[in-house]
């Protein structure tokens, strides 16, 4: 059937989680003010949700037990208020309601119980489908008109043809793993509306390291490292984790949630470093008083084993020779000049980051159309009446741990029963 023209009530352009949670929650407020809407849901993928499928190793974390601002990067004021309309409660009890049971991690976060991604995706569409809500994939929308004049609504624009709607909501995503269907070029059609786009960069993203560094010797070692990151001479973040080193740098999730603050940082062209103390609780000093107790309590230990008594001893083999200290030696008869070096290297280890590992690897994308343009009540435009933003197409990016996730619902359900409120 062509849908060349057809009037809609809602548009909702990008299947992915946001923008199901929208369809479901608009088609459902319709259902319930017994008003029929016609709601279409546009996808320019040919199967929808590949991002759901991939996320969280296959699993989809998605939520975590406790939610709060400060689980996010953007203006928290803002932030705290669009959360506030859907507590995890809801989400769980939600998410009871289109058949999907969820279980907690020790980690705090929600996974569903059987392990699949699949059962996430299956059971949104489903809903999508039980409600009516038209769905269009291998629909990528090229263009989203205001209609001239005094009239409400809009032309949508899309690869088959063009439809009408009263009301669109934009969940086209943002930058991260572009063969998804995200690639971007949402934030043309939200600044061809008139939003402005904040400078956007990948986030949840693993950092890429000189070759000449020793991390591929080390590659798949985890171990806990408190990580600074400074741009511009400020320190903007500081936080502990365990981090992951690779054949091609670091990640894990201290990496990972630390990188937005790096990425956005040269995405704005400035001097951005990531420090590392590969012992947490402690100052530099501490540890040099911790080393010369040791030279003294056994001076013949050598410095291999005296380390390794605090961190793993492949890392502390890779970390001596790194500095041009011989791991065999006796602590007691470390130079000071070597002592000092390594001390440096264990508690404010710069990481000669060359990149960030890029869109292909990004799990999110920090930046976007700015939290200010929309009512946090409804995430409806405050540029143009009857358009609304959701997900990640905002300036809105969420650490590890079902967050993301749980920003898009949250949007998605603001925006689904705004966009139905007025028959
Ligand atoms: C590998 C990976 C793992 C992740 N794991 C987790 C996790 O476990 N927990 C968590 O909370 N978050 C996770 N995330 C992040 C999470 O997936 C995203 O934050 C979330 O999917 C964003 O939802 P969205 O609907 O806003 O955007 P997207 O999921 O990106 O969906 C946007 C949709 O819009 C479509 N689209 C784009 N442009 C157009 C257009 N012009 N016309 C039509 N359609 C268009 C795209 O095809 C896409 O389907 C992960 C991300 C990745 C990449």
């Amino acid at each position: 059937m062509s849908i060349h023209d057809d009037v809609h009530d809602v548009a909702v352009v990008g299947a992915g989680a946001a923008g199901l949670a929208a369809s479901i929650f608009a088609a459902e407020a319709a259902t319930r003010d017994g008003h029929a809407r016609r709601i279409v849901l546009l996808d320019g993928a040919k199967t929808i949700g590949a991002k759901i499928l991939v996320s969280g190793g296959g699993r989809c974390n998605v939520t975590h037990q406790v939610v709060s601002p400060i689980d996010f990067f953007g203006n928290r004021r803002i932030i705290k208020n669009v959360l506030a309309a859907f507590p995890v409660e809801d989400t769980i009890q939600w998410f009871a309601s289109l058949g999907v049971e969820l279980k907690r991690e020790e980690t705090g976060k929600l996974f569903p119980v059987t392990d699949k991604a699949r059962t996430i995706l299956t059971s949104l569409v489903n809903r999508c489908r039980a409600l009516g809500v038209i769905i269009h994939s291998h629909h990528r929308v090229t263009g989203v008109d205001p209609l001239p004049g005094p009239q409400t609504g809009f032309v949508v624009h899309h690869a088959h043809g063009t439809l009408r709607s009263r009301k669109v909501i934009l969940a086209t995503g943002g930058r991260s793993i572009p063969k998804s269907g995200s690639d971007g070029f949402g934030y043309t059609l939200a600044r061809r509306l008139g939003h402005h786009v904040t400078a956007t960069a990948p986030a949840l993203v693993p950092l890429m390291l000189d070759d000449r560094m020793f991390h591929k010797t080390l590659s798949g070692l985890s171990q806990e490292v408190e990580l600074t990151v400074v741009v511009k001479g400020h320190v903007l973040d500081r936080r502990t984790g365990s981090m992951l080193w690779t054949h091609f740098g670091v990640s894990g999730p201290v990496i990972m949630d630390a990188s937005r603050f790096w990425t956005l940082g040269r995405e704005q062209g400035e001097t951005a470093e990531v420090y590392g103390n590969f012992l947490p609780s402690q100052t530099q000093e501490e540890a040099k008083s911790w080393l010369m107790k040791q030279a003294t309590d056994n001076p013949r230990r050598s410095l291999l084993k005296t380390w390794a008594q605090q961190i793993p001893e492949r890392f502390a083999e890779a970390l001596c020779s790194h500095v041009g200290c011989d791991p065999r030696t006796a602590v007691a008869q470390l130079p000071r000049k070597d002592r000092d070096r390594l001390l440096t290297a264990l508690t404010k280890f710069r990481f000669p980051i060359i990149q960030d590992r890029g869109w292909n690897y990004a799990e999110v994308t920090a930046g976007g159309v700015p939290l200010e343009e929309t009512s946090f009540r409804t995430m409806e435009s405050k540029l143009v009446p009857g358009l609304y933003l959701i997900g990640e197409i905002l300036d809105c990016d969420g650490r590890i741990g079902g967050f993301n996730f749980q920003w898009a619902w949250t949007t998605g359900l603001l925006a689904g029963r705004a966009a139905t409120a007025t028959p």
